[in-house]
Order: structure tokens, then C-alpha cells, then sequence
């Protein structure tokens, strides 16, 4: 259940309604690429709109770092948002300050206006109070929507909040609520998958699915470092070193739990390698532990160590076939699945099709959840990279909830407290 307002709890006709959403969206040469957050804030806005507010959004976009530069700038979000919503969006220079006061003097109910990136303020990240205050003072109301950042306490996520009432937008209660129930009442069995690239980010969310879960399987990048653990030669793999003593314990905690209850911890046992990363590369399978093909393949004569074990110059770039069948064949098995991080490099196109070279491993796992083995389980995504992989793909509306948030997602998962949750007022009774 979510407990905060939101602005169906509220009154917001002919209010000034300031909305924090996300739309830090990839920008390349002045083009969006990828759209996913501006049609995610879409029902948030409309129904402000509807409901005869004035509308300010305010949004950061990248890491200026406090400094004003024009590839950073939200200008194209305002035409891609103009012609989403079938109507003008005007554009704000300065987050705050006159020309930002002055615009939001002229809105009519039922007008939208777009503020400048509110990170080209160094008092933006610096929660500064002063700066939250200003952008309070455009506004009679607050709404966050911005899922992808309330796990920081900013000006726009925390300071503003001080200083008018603040409610949740439809967006961000979805988020929470979807990501909030699949942790607390899954249905079970749960499986989680978890891969992408570096284990320290997602220590926390792995304790909590070996809790929680009765599988993990762990694919991409994070997969290397424990393969190393097991004393398995990772060759030029990244691997995170620092890493290993966790890993090691992760392992055990793993190995604890099945001891305890019915869990697995799945590692892939065959892995795709490469000597670089790169479209043209020859790949080729190496299979860790089970080598029964090559055995086949090879008889009467012998295997070369070659089909076990990696050469020297060569790194694991995606998950094998039989790991991405052992982890489609658990997802047969489950009623939810959790699923954040790559199980291999995805973003090398092909020179063949349309599945790049090392990304076969994820697009089975993607087939498998979809539901092309027979079964569809409830599939929850969540991670930058991979939400962008599922986008690139054209799949989001396939899966039962595909998160906004990469950061918030991994902390809202690992049970901790958002901030730019927190700070929102709670409904009545809460
Ligand atoms: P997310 O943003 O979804 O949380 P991460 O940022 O943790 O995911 O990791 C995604 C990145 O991991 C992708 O850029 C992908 O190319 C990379 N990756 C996945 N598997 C490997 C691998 N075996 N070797 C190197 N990079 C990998
Ligand atoms: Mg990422």
C-alpha cells in the first residue's frame, strides 16, 4: 500500500502545480533517443492538465555538475513533450529567478511550462534550503514523479518540500507500490536475475533476493567476479577484484540457505567469449564445467583444454546457451520474477541480425519471461542498462512493470528509505 498523498487525494484546479519529473533522457546531437521516461510521466501530466492545473516541470538532465551548457539543456524535452501532448510547452531559460517567475505569471489552467535543467544549479545536488525555497515559491503545489531520483535528497526532492505542500504523482506511486509489493508479498516462487556489470552497486539487493528468493541467477559482468571466486580463470574478463572477498561470502551465504530451505544460487556454467569487444570479433563458447558437447564432438579423440578454459587474452562477454536455458527453464518454474542487469554485453550491434553478438544469453532469458517456453510469470525490470536493452527491443509493454529508475530501484528493492519519498505528505489515517 502506498501511504502518501498523491494528486488524486488533492484539489489542483486553477493551482500552480510544480512537478519534479525525470526526464534525464539519453540526448544525442540535439535528438532523443529514447523516449521511455517522457511517455512514463505522460498520465501524471495529462491528468494535471485536465484537472485545469498550471502546470511548471522542473527535470534534471545528465551531470553538469552545476555549470550551464547547451548539450545538457531540456529544450528538445519541450518539443518532445509539446508534441506528446498535442500542445505548446513553454520554455523556461532558468529554473528559477524572473524570467522563470515571469512565465509562470502568464499560465493559463490547463498550460504547461518547462523549466531549464535544475542541475546547472550547484544548489540543486547540494539540497541547498535556499534554492528549494525558490522553487517552492513558483508553486501553490509540489508533486514528485521523478521515481529515478527521489533515492537522493536534492533541492527538487527534499529542500522544496519544506516549503509547500507536496504530494505524490501517479508515476511515482505505480513505482513504489509495484516494486514495494514484489519485495514485501511475492508471489511465489520467486526468481531473480540479476546481472549487468558491477557487484558493489547491487551487494545489498543480492543479501535481500538470497533472503527472499527461491532462485538467483546471476549473469553478466557481475557473474565474472564470482567465477574468480570459485578459483575459476577469468582470463582478461572484468572482474572486480576489490570485489572477491564479498563475493566469497555471498557464495556462502548462498550455500548457507540451501541448506536451510529450497534455493538456488545459479552461476553460469558456460560462458561466450571474445578477445575485444567489438561487432567483427569471433566468438566462441567455453564451457566451465560440463564439457559433454565438445566430449561428443571430439570423440574418439580428446578435448582441448581450450573448450574448458579461456585463453589469455580472451574475456566472458555474455552467459552460454545451456546457462540461458538452465535460467528460461527457472523461469518456467516461477510466479515472479525480478530481473536487473544484463547477462552480457548487449550494446554491440551485429553484423548479422538483429541479436548483437554477445547478447544472445539475455535475449533467451527475455524470450523465457515473455512467455515463448509456454509460461509468462509476473516480471518486474528494473536498471538503466537494461531498461534500455528492453526499450531498444521494443518489449516494455511485454513485461508486468518496467521501472523508470535504476538507482531508486535497487534501494527501494533493498528495503531502504527514499528520501524524496519520505519528505511527501501522507494520506489521511497514515
Ligand atoms: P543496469 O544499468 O541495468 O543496472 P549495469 O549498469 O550494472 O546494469 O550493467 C550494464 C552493463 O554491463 C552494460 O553496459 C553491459 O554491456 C555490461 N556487461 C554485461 N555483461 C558484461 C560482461 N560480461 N563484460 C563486460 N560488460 C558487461
Ligand atoms: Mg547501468
Amino acid at each position: 500500500m502506498f501511504t502518501k498523498k498523491t494528486i488524486t487525494d488533492i484539489d489542483v484546479a486553477g493551482k500552480r502545480v510544480l512537478l519534479r519529473a525525470d526526464y534525464n533522457v539519453p540526448i544525442i546531437d540535439g535528438k532523443i533517443t529514447d523516449d521511455y521516461r517522457i511517455t512514463q510521466s505522460l498520465p501524471t501530466v495529462t491528468y494535471l492538465l485536465e484537472h485545469g492545473a498550471k502546470l511548471i516541470i522542473c527535470s534534471h538532465l545528465g551531470r553538469p555538475d552545476g555549470k550551464i551548457n547547451s548539450k545538457e539543456s531540456l529544450a528538445p524535452v519541450a518539443e518532445r513533450l509539446a508534441e506528446k501532448l498535442g500542445q505548446p510547452v513553454a520554455f523556461a531559460e532558468n529554473c528559477v529567478g524572473d524570467d522563470a517567475k515571469w512565465k509562470v505569471g502568464e499560465l493559463q489552467d490547463g498550460q504547461v511550462l518547462l523549466l531549464e535543467n535544475l542541475r546547472f544549479n550547484p544548489e540543486e545536488e547540494a539540497n541547498d534550503d535556499n534554492f528549494g525555497k525558490q522553487l517552492a515559491a513558483l508553486a501553490d503545489i509540489f508533486v514528485q514523479d521523478g521515481f529515478g531520483v527521489v533515492h537522493r535528497a536534492h533541492a527538487s526532492t527534499d529542500a522544496v518540500t519544506r516549503y509547500v505542500p507536496s504530494v505524490a504523482g501517479l508515476l511515482l506511486e505505480r513505482e513504489v507500490d509495484t516494486i514495494t509489493n514484489v519485495m514485501q508479498a511475492p508471489k511465489k516462487p520467486l526468481l531473480a536475475i540479476v546481472g549487468g556489470a558491477k557487484i558493489s552497486d547491487k551487494i545489498e539487493i543480492l543479501t535481500k533476493l538470497i533472503d527472499l528468493a527461491d532462485f538467483v541467477a546471476i549473469g553478466g559482468a557481475m557473474a565474472n567476479t564470482f567465477l574468480a571466486a570459485e578459483g575459476i580463470d577469468t582470463a582478461k574478463s572484468l572482474v572486480e577484484k576489490d570485489a572477491l572477498p564479498l563475493a566469497k561470502k555471498i557464495l556462502a551465504k548462498a550455500k548457507q540457505t540451501a541448506k536451510e530451505r529450497p534455493f538456488v544460487l545459479y552461476l553460469p556454467q558456460d560462458v561466450v567469449v571474445a578477445s575485444s569487444i567489438d561487432k567483427t570479433a569471433k566468438t566462441r563458447i567455453v564451457d566451465l564445467y560440463d564439457h559433454v558437447a565438445a566430449d561428443i564432438q571430439a570423440y574418439p579423440g580428446k578435448v582441448s583444454p581450450e573448450v574448458s578454459h579461456l585463453k589469455d587474452d580472451e574475456m566472458i562477454l555474455d552467459i552460454g546457451p545451456s546457462s540461458a536455458a538452465f535460467i528460461a527453464g527457472a523461469v518456467q518454474l516461477s510466479h515472479t520474477v525480478i530481473w536487473n542487469g544484463t547477462m552480457g554485453v548487449t550494446e554491440v550491434p551485429s553484423l548479422q541480425g538483429p541479436v548483437g553478438p554477445f547478447a544472445h544469453g539475455t535475449e533467451r532469458v527475455v524470450e523465457a519471461m515473455l512467455g515463448e517456453y509456454g509460461h509468462k510469470p509476473f516480471t518486474v525490470v528494473g536498471g538503466g542498462d537494461t531498461v534500455g536493452y528492453v526499450e531498444s527491443q521494443g518489449l516494455v509493454s511485454l513485461f508486468g512493470h518496467v521501472s523508470t529508475g535504476g538507482g531508486a530501484s535497487l534501494e527501494l528493492m533493498s528495503g531502504k528509505t527514499l528520501p524524496g519519498v519520505a519528505a511527501l505528505q501522507d494520506k489521511e489515517g497514515n
